[in-house]
Formats: C-alpha cells, sequence, structure tokens
C-alpha cells in the first residue's frame, strides 16, 4: 500500500527535478505550487471545513472564492461532494458509508479490497443514494447553487488561467502547454491521490487519539500530502473542529490559514474542541462515553 502511496511521488520529483533543469523550469513549478495549494485549500477549507462541517464564519465573498477554488480540484460540484462526504460521517466504517476500507471481507483479499474500493473503486460504482437530504441548508443559498450550478466553467477556468501564465511567463505555445501539464495534469493527479489516501490510510494506517466509534486514524504522511486532512482520526472525534491538527506535533497547514483568516477578521466563530472534551474522549481515558460521529 505505502509504494502505492508513495510510488506518485516519486516519479512527481524526479519529473520536478528534470523541470527543473529547463530555462525558467523554476517558475513552472511555482506556478504548481501555488495551483496545488490554492486548489487544495479550496477542497480542505472550502469544500470540506466550511461546506461540510461549517467549522467558522466568513463573508459570502471569502466563501465564493474558496467554493471556486474548490472546483477547479475537479472533485465534483460542491453540493454532491458535501452529500457524500457527509454520509461518510453519519455512516462511517458501516454499512451505507461510500468509501470505508472495511465493508469487504475478511483476510487479506478484504483488506486489498476494501482499500481499493476506499482509495478509488468506490467512484466506478454508481451511488444510489439521494444527494439532497443532507444538504439542504446549501440548496438554500443562492451563492452556493450558482458556484454548483456553474461547475464546468470552473474547470475551463482552471486550465485557461495557468496556459495564460505560462504564455506570459515564457512567451511560447509550448511553455503554455507545459505549464498545463503541470498546474492541470500533475496537481489533479496529486491531489486526487491525498484526497482518496484519507478516504484509505486514514481509515487503516496510523494512530488514534480519540474515541470516534470508527476505525478513523491520525496519519502524519497523509497530513502533509493532504494539507492537514489527515489528522482523521482528530476529525472523525470532533468534525466541527476547523482545527484538524490538534497537538503542537500534528502540522495543519489548513488550520494556518484559518487562523490567519481569523487574525485579520475575515473569519469568526471559529470552532474548536475544548480542552474538556478533548479529555472525556482521549483514547483510553475512563470518563465519558465514545465519540458519536456527527456532521
Ligand atoms: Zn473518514
Ligand atoms: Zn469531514
Amino acid at each position: 500500500m505505502w509504494v502505492t502511496a508513495l510510488g506518485p511521488y516519486v516519479g512527481i520529483a524526479a519529473l520536478a527535478y528534470w523541470t527543473y533543469t529547463l530555462p525558467s523550469g523554476w517558475k513552472l513549478l511555482t506556478v504548481f505550487a501555488l495551483s496545488y495549494l490554492a486548489v487544495g485549500f479550496g477542497v480542505t477549507i472550502g469544500y470540506h471545513r466550511m461546506l461540510a462541517h461549517k467549522s467558522f464564519e466568513t463573508y459570502p465573498w471569502v466563501e465564493a472564492i474558496f467554493y471556486v477554488l474548490g472546483c477547479m480540484a475537479m472533485q465534483g460540484p460542491p453540493i454532491r461532494w458535501t452529500a457524500t462526504h457527509r454520509r461518510h460521517h453519519e455512516r462511517s466504517d458501516q454499512d451505507g458509508d461510500p468509501h470505508s476500507p472495511h465493508l469487504a471481507g475478511n483476510g487479506v483479499k478484504g483488506v486489498i479490497l476494501g482499500l481499493w474500493h476506499a482509495h478509488t473503486g468506490w467512484l466506478l460504482s454508481p451511488d444510489k443514494e439521494r444527494t439532497d437530504r443532507s444538504v439542504k441548508d446549501l440548496i438554500r443559498n443562492p451563492m452556493i447553487r450558482f458556484v454548483d450550478k456553474y461547475y464546468w466553467l470552473w474547470l475551463v477556468l482552471s486550465v485557461v488561467v495557468p496556459f495564460g501564465l505560462g504564455l506570459a511567463i515564457g512567451h511560447t505555445l509550448s511553455f503554455g502547454l507545459i505549464c498545463v501539464f503541470w498546474a492541470v495534469i500533475v496537481r489533479i493527479s496529486l491531489m486526487h491521490h491525498a484526497t482518496w489516501s484519507v478516504n484509505s490510510i486514514c481509515h487503516f494506517f496510523g494512530y488514534q487519539s480519540f474515541r470516534s466509534d470508527d476505525h478513523s486514524r491520525n496519519n502524519p504522511v497523509v497530513a502533509i500530502i493532504s494539507l492537514g486532512e489527515g489528522w482523521h482520526n482528530n476529525h472523525h472525534a470532533f468534525p466541527t473542529s476547523a482545527r484538524h491538527g490538534l497537538r503542537w506535533w500534528e502540522p495543519d497547514v489548513s488550520w494556518f490559514v484559518i487562523w490567519t483568516l481569523k487574525t485579520v477578521g475575515l473569519a469568526w466563530d471559529v470552532r474548536l474542541p475544548s480542552a474538556s472534551a478533548m479529555q472525556q474522549k482521549a483514547a483510553g481515558g475512563s470518563t465519558g462515553g465514545a465519540g458519536s460521529p456527527a456532521v
């Protein structure tokens, strides 16, 4: 599993080194890094912590920027993404969870099939569930409906913007196309892989800090590539928390962005678990009930 999970990163590192040796190659890599961060925060902050879990409040124009960036990740329109994710929390690792790695039987075969299903396979089977039941709050919001309806437009922009940047930087068509290769194709591949790793690896490998009624785990490697989402046991224990890396040694760059927004007055009502709530749910603790996965 680790070979599968980390293999693409080794390949991309080699490709990045080759690109670096090209004239203005570092500029290409800078555009790639910025697009990975911007679009990644669109998913981790916009889709996940704002839309799915309402973990803080902000101005509608700030919301709209994050949602449009999230669309550019090509993980589906925001309302459907949120419906699937809320269902994951409602039924985590139980029947009805759209992407649990624990529902494919026992033994080595069950583990392999389960991890495959959680990582990618679930996307290949049609989803029979109605999507509007758990997302009525989003459907009521005209701005969210607008972003959702024009999902295709944000995807077109996600290609046009890096192509334009490439043309402006390199002054040639081929430089524009290489820019699209890095800032669209490589970025989407790596980001999909990071998001899917949260579904698969973070319900299988890692440590549990809190009781959460499921198999969610904190995984430092996935936390780094997924911009903080890999602290997944913390997240299942406290789903509405804007901060997923809850200990000082658990880096969470998405939380750092939210903290910065709060510091400059662009975010408020930021939800965090209290010290006593964390103590009650601590794995191995003797007080308090097991955490119920809630949205
Ligand atoms: Zn999960
Ligand atoms: Zn979540």
